[in-house]
C-alpha cells in the first residue's frame, strides 16, 4: 500500500459523505482519522530506514518499534481529542493524563492480543483491571486507531507470499477480517479478506464462514438491499455470524474499507435478524 492509498480512503469517505447521509457523521470522524493516520505512516516511513522488501514467515506482530512510535502517541491524542465523538475524546484526554508507562501498556496489549476486536474484550478481562468498563473498549480503539499505520507499514515491507490453503485470520498479523471484496476474475468473482489491522488482502473461498468454517451452501446465505447493491451481507446461520462484503465487479468506484464503514443499514438489518459480526470497525459499527 502506498501513501496514494491514504488519500484514496479520504477521497472516498468524502464522496460517500454525500451519498449516504446516514453515515455523514462517521464518514467525517474517519476521514479526519485517516488524514491523522497518513501523516503518522509518511512519519514512520521516514523514521525507519529503507529496506528492500523481506521474504519472512514470522509473524508480522513479532515486531513492535515502541522507541519510534511511543513519541508520537500523545500527538495523536490530541489530535482524536479534537475529532472524535464525545466519548471517544474523553478517552483521549483521559489516557494523555496517564503517562508513557500507561501507552506503553496499552500499545502492546492490542498488538499482542489475539486479534480480539475492543467491543469483544471479556468480563474476566474488565475485572482485572481496575479501570472503569467503557474505559477499556475506548483505549483499545485508540490503539487501534494508532498502530493500524505502522502495521500497514510493515505488511508493505513484505514481498507476496504463497498462501497454503485459505486462512481465516490474516496470514501476515493474525488479524481478523474487517470486511470481504468480490472481484472479477475470468466470468465470474473471485473473493478474499481484507485485514482489520494490517489492511493485507488474501485469497479467500466463496461460500466458507471466517467464524466457524461451515461450508454447507444453505447454511451460507448473503442478504443485499436495492439500495446498496454493490455490499452485501455474507451470513452463517451455523454460528450466526456476518461480515459484509465489497462487490467490486458491480463498481470499481468502492473501497471496501471505506464503503464497509457507510453501509450502516447492512448492519442494522443484520442485528435485527440475529447475526453478530465477526469484527466491529472503528466507528463501533
Ligand atoms: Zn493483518
Ligand atoms: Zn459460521
Amino acid at each position: 500500500m502506498t501513501l496514494s492509498q491514504w488519500d484514496r480512503r479520504i477521497r472516498r469517505a468524502n464522496e460517500l459523505t454525500s451519498t449516504y447521509p446516514f453515515a455523514a457523521e462517521g464518514l467525517r470522524f474517519y476521514s479526519r482519522v485517516a488524514t491523522f493516520q497518513k501523516s503518522l505512516y509518511e512519519e514512520i516511513q521516514k523514521a525507519l530506514p529503507v529496506l528492500p522488501k523481506i521474504l519472512s514467515d514470522a509473524p508480522l506482530r513479532d515486531e513492535l518499534d515502541l522507541f519510534a512510535l511511543l513519541p508520537k502517541f500523545p500527538g495523536f491524542l490530541s489530535a482524536i481529542e479534537q475529532v472524535a465523538p464525545a466519548p471517544l475524546a474523553q478517552a483521549a484526554v483521559d489516557l494523555s493524563q496517564k503517562g508513557a508507562a500507561v501507552w506503553q501498556r496499552v500499545i502492546q496489549d492490542f498488538w499482542l492480543a489475539e486479534a480480539e476486536s475492543p467491543a469483544e474484550v471479556s468480563a474476566a478481562e474488565e475485572d482485572a483491571t481496575n479501570e472503569a468498563d467503557e474505559a477499556i473498549p475506548s483505549q483499545r480503539l485508540l490503539a487501534w486507531i494508532f498502530l493500524q499505520p505502522y502495521a500497514e507499514y510493515l505488511a508493505n515491507r513484505r514481498a507476496p507470499m504463497h498462501l497454503d490453503g485459505t486462512p481465516s485470520l490474516c496470514p501476515l498479523c493474525g488479524g481478523k477480517p474487517v470486511v470481504g471484496v468480490l472481484r472479477s476474475e475470468g466470468d465470474g468473482a473471485k473473493k478474499s479478506l481484507i485485514c482489520m489491522l494490517c489492511a493485507h488482502e488474501w485469497n479467500f473461498r466463496r461460500i466458507y464462514c471466517p467464524a466457524c468454517g461451515e461450508e454447507r451452501e444453505p447454511q451460507m446465505a448473503f442478504y443485499s438491499a436495492s439500495e446498496i447493491a454493490h455490499v452485501r451481507v455474507d451470513v452463517c446461520d451455523t454460528c450466526h455470524t456476518y461480515l459484509k462484503t465489497v462487490d467490486l465487479t458491480k463498481t470499481g468506484l468502492a473501497l471496501p474499507v471505506v464503503d464497509e464503514l457507510a453501509t450502516i443499514p447492512l448492519d442494522l438489518w443484520a442485528n435485527e435478524h440475529g447475526y453478530r459480526k465477526l469484527q466491529v470497525n472503528l466507528l463501533g459499527a
